[in-house]
């Protein structure tokens, strides 16, 4: 019998050429998955399949766009016809007081992390069946009050509800919504958050000395805790919100 925990199964990761989705991509081939990932940058997309190798397959589509949604969906249904587990995880971050939130960056996050989460959904829905699981990739700001997060903080928490939401939906079909929420973790994005060199160091000082544990997670530590959502391992856990931050929103 296979140990792996996703043995022949297919895995859609939105956002999987860059931090935790790439490292979640990892995970779910070493555990036998074929991944499909999908990120904006063909480049770093390419990058991604070729470290990944065959089980992975690359597409490019943008995931604010609902015509990329569409032609993600009509490639999985020609290449593989089914999905069994969905990471909803592209999502963008910048973290800028109120009175300097514009137009734009407020259509910019909420376009990606909120409306692009939901289409997403909705849009592959129809390749799931009966024992799939759907992971939502929100964020601790969504359940604490973090300075200079509003836009950022908003659409996680309409995330976590999206996800509570869908799970009492999809239920009767046998399909798994749940939760990953983060804290701090080493990725790309924290260089894109739009501060200054010594205003991110200040930045992860700052948090490190907040967290706990006194560190910020790894991206594969979040895909370990994704992996558990993902799979039979957490069968009877539904609409949950698991919480993987070094303790800083519980202690
Ligand atoms: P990252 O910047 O390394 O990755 C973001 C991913 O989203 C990339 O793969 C990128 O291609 C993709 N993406 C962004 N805009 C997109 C678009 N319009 N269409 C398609 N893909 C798009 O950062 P990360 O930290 O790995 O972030 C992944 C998720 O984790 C995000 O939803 C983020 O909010 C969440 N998160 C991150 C942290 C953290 O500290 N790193 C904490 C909590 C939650």
């Amino acid at each position: 019998m296979s140990t792996q925990k996703l043995a022949g199964k297919v895995a859609v990761i939105t956002g999987g050429n860059s931090g935790i989705g790439l490292a979640t991509a990892q995970e779910f081939v070493q555990q036998g998955a074929r991944v499909i990932i999908t990120g904006r940058d063909p480049e770093t997309l390419q990058e991604a399949a070729r470290q990944l190798g065959e089980a992975v397959f690359a597409l490019r589509a943008d995931t604010s766009r609902l015509e990329d949604i569409d032609a993600l969906a009509a490639a999985v249904r020609e290449r593989f016809n089914r999905i069994d587990v969905l990471f909803v995880n592209a999502g963008v971050g910048k973290f800028v007081p109120i009175d300097a939130v514009t137009e734009e960056i407020f259509d910019e996050m909420v376009n990606i992390n909120l409306k692009g989460a939901y289409f997403t959904i909705q849009k592959l829905l129809p390749l799931m069946e009966h024992g799939g699981s759907i992971v939502l990739n929100a964020s601790i700001a969504g359940l604490i009050g973090m300075p200079n997060t509003s836009v950022y903080s908003a659409t996680k928490a309409a995330v976590r509800n999206l996800a509570r939401t869908l799970s009492a939906e999809l239920v009767e079909r046998g399909i798994r919504v749940n939760i990953v929420s983060p804290g701090p973790v080493d990725t790309p994005i924290l260089d894109r958050l739009g501060f200054s060199a010594v205003q991110l160091a200040e930045f992860k000082d700052e948090i490190r000395q907040k967290v706990p544990m006194k560190r910020v997670g790894a991206p594969q530590e979040i895909a370990k805790t994704v992996l558990f959502l993902a799979s039979d391992d957490s069968s009877f856990v539904l609409g949950a919100e698991l919480v993987a931050d070094g303790g800083l929103s519980q202690l």
